[in-house]
């Protein structure tokens, strides 16, 4: 006997708008014999399913793991309702327009299917803006909803006849793809050289390889911005490409031709693969192998490569040309300001540093940067987030509408709350610099717009000094003002939609406490309305105030007063000498005596900063944060000692630096000094958590702050704690770094808001 068909309502939701989930809906109910409907609605997508019995759950199973690799769904929910039978599958219009639908894709990797097409469609051979449903570009040229052609930058090349019978077929793989494009009707590359425009592609290919062969610097247009390009490879090309970058002292990442070139260079596990080849193509730092060895300019003494794979069509194009296995590609900016966009301010900025520059006539909209992550104990975690992952919205346990949170400064980041969901914004960069800042209020303006987002309530840091503080301020809208280690613990929970108390571990460089000293070594019991400090770092004076994280040297002489007094001149120690010599460290212990412009800390990175700087590894920083990361590069891993320290209300580490002098002055090598501290910060880690976990009951641990950015430290403290029996939560999808406080920000406001 035939079973009678009956017909499910199944409701979708989650990233399921602009990445070709509908008609992967038809093909799959055509598969399946389905009839009835499709339809997109501002809460996600409805389908009405007429369906022989039994078959409803293996279409179901097939909508979850045959999904468009870019959609992500958070839920579907599925139920029996009496209706008459459906003849055929349509996508139909949504009905339901009373609430625009407000989800943008991230920018996505060009897909195989468009690989082919390029070696393969009369119309796409070697095109390189060649894309479809399931890649190309997204955020970075929308500039309004709803997502059509005319509302992206895609909107000045008018569609081919071609073009559009395959953006009107549903049957096809670019059916509603808004940036379709062929080479009779898409945009093209430009390379300006020596002052002439080039537009032959096959030209150009053979210009750009050229000059990177012969050690020369290209800027070349992204997805969302110029990077600058030079052969990684080759020394005197890295160094030259430092110079253009006006001596920047940071790591470059690399794009290797294919994962065997990866390979070549790098240690790569399996979770890092993954990453690597994953549709959004981040950034992987991954560890050296010593195979082969990229230029040593690259990554500066440091033991990692940020590595990633090709993701526009025009890289694969260029690799089949360049007999190389690596390209210096970083962003395209002058030191600190935001990575450029404009074609005219490329050709002017980078136009003089350059051999050329490569560029494309379709304008970029959103900038957006390279992702970057790191894989640690087996799970990928977020440092910067941008292309690829922006602006996807995360699922909120509460309501957000109407927040906007500012963010922190130095690493700055976004966040709006539109209904149950938090939206990110694309890395921002220090506010400090007058570009950046201007792409900050660009970008939350574009936001507010974009999200149909009307804010009613400013979440900030509490620190008045902060631009994002001073910006939530001069809104004249109601403000919350949130700690910022605070913000740090409950960035966590809001990812991870916890509820309820947790002892947060929240370890950085700086945030403002509330009792107005600097904090950044904190325990705290909260929950996301209220946080309790129960102990943290005893506080020590930082001589120069901002200029200490700069000048490492100045904390360690600042570890060695507290311990020594006057009698640190005597101390047979480099750090000492090398202040004594350029007549630093009178100035230096007067400044501690007369309190001047020396606030307190207990900043968990400036203790890493004062070992750094005692041992020797790094006196003087280059760039942010680059005394722990040294800190961190140097450990041994075979060392597993422990220095002493005390807990008395507070955490005395006073006895460790004491420890770490001996080591020095009897000549212990700076790796074994490094490795042991990394243990003795673990063990401070775990033996509080015990501490705290005993007098309140609580078991679940939430680790964030920059200072877990260090790899020893998250894998060993992690790895301890799980052995301890404590439920640890880290974040993953979010920077650890202050990248990812506004998201905490919007969670304790939201909070605040409820009672
Ligand atoms: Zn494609
Ligand atoms: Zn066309
Ligand atoms: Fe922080």
């Amino acid at each position: 006997m035939k079973p009678e068909p009956a017909t499910y309502l199944i409701h979708i939701e989650g990233l399921v708008q602009g990445v070709g989930f509908r008609p992967f809906i038809y093909r799959l109910a055509g598969k399946y014999g389905i009839a009835g409907t499709v339809e997109n609605s501002n809460d996600g997508v409805w389908i009405h399913a007429c369906v022989d019995n039994g078959k409803i759950e293996s279409f179901l199973q097939a909508i979850e793991e045959e999904a468009p690799q870019a959609s992500r769904i958070w839920r579907i929910n599925s139920k029996k309702i009496r209706e008459r039978a459906h003849d055929g599958f349509y996508i139909v219009d949504s009905r339901d327009r009373s609430a625009a639908i407000t989800q943008v894709s991230p920018d996505i990797a060009v897909c195989e299917d468009c690989l082919a097409d390029m070696k393969e469609q009369p119309n796409r051979l070697d095109y390189p803006f060649v894309n479809c449903t399931n890649c190309g570009p997204r955020f970075s040229i929308i500039k309004d909803l709803p997502y059509d052609r005319d509302k992206t930058t895609m909107r000045v090349f008018t569609m081919c006849s071609s073009c559009r019978r395959e953006y009107e077929d549903v049957n096809d793989r670019r059916f509603h793809a808004q940036p379709v494009a062929c080479v009779h009707c898409g945009p093209h590359y430009a390379l300006w050289q020596e002052g002439k425009k080039i537009e032959d592609l096959g030209i150009i290919l053979k210009s750009v390889s050229r000059i990177l062969l012969q050690g020369g610097l290209v800027a070349v247009k992204g997805i969302g911005g110029y990077f600058l390009a030079c052969d990684a490879t080759c020394e005197g090309a890295v160094h030259r490409l430092r110079e253009a970058k006006m001596r920047e002292g940071k790591p470059f990442a690399v794009m290797f031709r294919d994962l065997d070139a990866v390979r070549e260079f790098a240690r790569v596990e399996a979770e890092e693969e993954k990453e690597l080849v994953s549709w959004q193509r981040p950034i992987v730092l991954l560890r050296k192998k010593g195979k082969q060895e990229l230029a040593p300019g690259v990554s500066m003494g440091f033991p990692t490569i940020g590595a990633m794979l090709p993701y526009m069509p025009f890289h694969y194009l260029l690799f089949e040309k360049l007999p190389l296995p690596a390209l210096v590609l970083t962003s395209g900016n002058l030191s600190d300001e935001p990575i450029l966009t404009d074609d005219d301010d490329a050709l002017q900025k980078l136009g003089p540093v350059t051999d050329a520059v490569l560029t494309y006539n379709r304008e970029i909209y959103n900038r957006v940067d390279d992702s970057v992550v790191s894989v640690v104990n087996h799970i990928p975690r977020m440092i910067r987030r941008s292309r690829g992952y922006v602006p996807a919205p995360v699922p909120l346990p509460f309501r957000g509408e109407g927040i906007l949170a500012t963010g922190a400064e130095l690493v700055n980041c976004f966040c709006v709350g539109k209904d149950y969901q938090a939206i990110m914004s694309q890395h921002i960069g220090d506010l400090k610099n007058y570009e950046t800042w201007r792409f900050y209020s660009e970008a939350i303006d574009r936001f507010k717009r974009l999200f149909r987002v009307e804010p009613e309530l400013v979440a900030c840091d509490l620190h008045p000094d902060y631009l994002s503080t001073q910006f939530a301020m001069e809104s004249k809208l109601p403000v919350v003002q949130v700690q910022h280690h605070h913000a740090h613990i409950a960035a966590v929970m809001a990812e991870h939609a916890l509820e309820g108390a947790f002892i947060g571990v929240s370890f950085d460089g700086t945030g403002l406490g509330d009792d107005g000293n600097i904090w950044g070594g904190e325990f705290m019991v909260c929950d996301y309305s209220a946080y309790k400090r129960m102990t943290h770092l005893s506080y020590i004076p930082m001589p120069g105030g901002d200029k200490a994280a700069l000048q490492p040297w100045r904390m360690a002489l600042a570890y060695l007063y507290m311990l020594y007094g006057d009698k640190i001149k005597d101390l047979n120690l480099p750090v000492v000498e090398k202040a004594k010599k350029e007549n630093k460290l009178s100035p230096v212990m007067q400044m501690i005596n007369r309190k001047i412009n020396t606030p307190l800390t207990s900043s968990m990175g400036r203790l890493f900063d004062a070992v750094a700087a005692l041992t020797g590894i790094c006196t003087e920083t280059g760039f942010h944060a680059e005394a722990p990361m040294r800190l961190e590069a140097a450990a041994s891993s075979v060392e597993k000692g422990k220095y002493p320290w005390d807990y008395d209300e507070t955490i005395n580490v006073l006895p460790m630096v004491q420890a770490i002098v001996k080591d020095v002055t009897d000549g212990i090598s700076p790796d074994i000094i490094s490795a042991k501290f990394h243990h003795s910060i673990a063990d401070i880690i775990i033996r509080i958590t015990k501490e705290i976990s005993k007098k309140t009951g609580i078991d679940r641990v939430i680790l964030s702050g920059g200072t877990f950015q260090n790899r020893i430290l998250l894998e060993e403290a992690e790895v301890l704690l799980h052995d301890q029996g404590f439920h640890v939560y880290h974040p993953e999808e979010f920077p650890v770094n202050d990248g990812g406080i506004a998201l905490g920000q919007l969670a304790v406001a939201a909070a605040g808001r409820k009672g």
